[in-house]
């Protein structure tokens, strides 16, 4: 594997950005080191404030980290934007899965979180990670309630050293999604590679002046 860029990059909004499509970064710790993670890539004091401005015109935000899911309050911090931001169409969360299923707020108050929240974006990046996507997506007394509001989800597998694109299949396999899809939650899955040079890929990057 080659070795990440020591010089980190300024962030700018991509030309043509749709700037009512936020990720916004709420944490910066996740426990993982991944070696190409777009984070150690830029310098995040130069990712924008997110603005009460720009948070009244976007019709989606996507809450980033770190691992949101890390952050305690999380279901507050998904109420309030809600409920200060009702333009605010979707609201997604991304996390690589431990950190949501070790949430046990979360895990006991999931009844309110899927009242806020449109869709989750896994992408496990160690075996903590996959186990815990795992048990939540095969969990008879939350899956089936959670993801049949919780509908439009999306797995992102990246490249690892423990397991081959075959038994990552096999993995997605295990999830029985098909029975999720029953409930009418539609769960997406990709397989992606690192990009040595991380290429924000729709939508604009904001931050809070803390993170939490
Ligand atoms: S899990 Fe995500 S945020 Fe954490 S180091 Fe890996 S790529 Fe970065």
């Amino acid at each position: 594997m080659k070795k990440l860029m020591t010089e980190k990059r300024k962030y700018t909004d991509e030309p043509g950005a749709d700037k009512g499509a936020i990720h916004l970064m709420i944490n910066r710790w996740c426990g993982n080191s991944c070696p190409f993670c777009c984070n150690k890539q830029y310098d995040l004091d130069t990712v924008p404030v997110a603005t009460v401005e720009e948070l009244k015109a976007a019709h989606t935000v996507m809450l980033t980290g770190g691992d949101p899911f890390y952050v305690t309050g999380i279901i507050d911090i998904c109420s309030h934007l809600r409920h200060d931001y009702p333009n605010i169409k979707q609201l997604y969360i991304y996390t690589s899965g431990r950190w949501m299923f070790l949430n046990e707020e979360v895990m006991v108050h999931y009844d309110q979180l899927f009242t806020y929240v449109d869709g989750i974006n896994f992408s496990p990046k160690n075996k903590c990670d996959y186990a815990a996507i795992k048990k939540m997506l095969t969990k008879r007394d939350f899956a089936p309630e959670f993801f049949i509001h919780v509908r439009s989800n999306r797995i992102i597998l990246m490249p690892n050293d423990f397991m081959t694109r075959e038994e990552q299949e096999k993995f997605i396999e295990s999830l029985h999604l098909k029975g999720l899809a029953f409930y009418g939650a539609k769960f997406e899955v990709e397989y992606r590679e690192w990009q040595e040079e991380f290429q924000p890929n729709g939508g604009v990057w904001r931050r809070l002046p803390v993170f939490l």
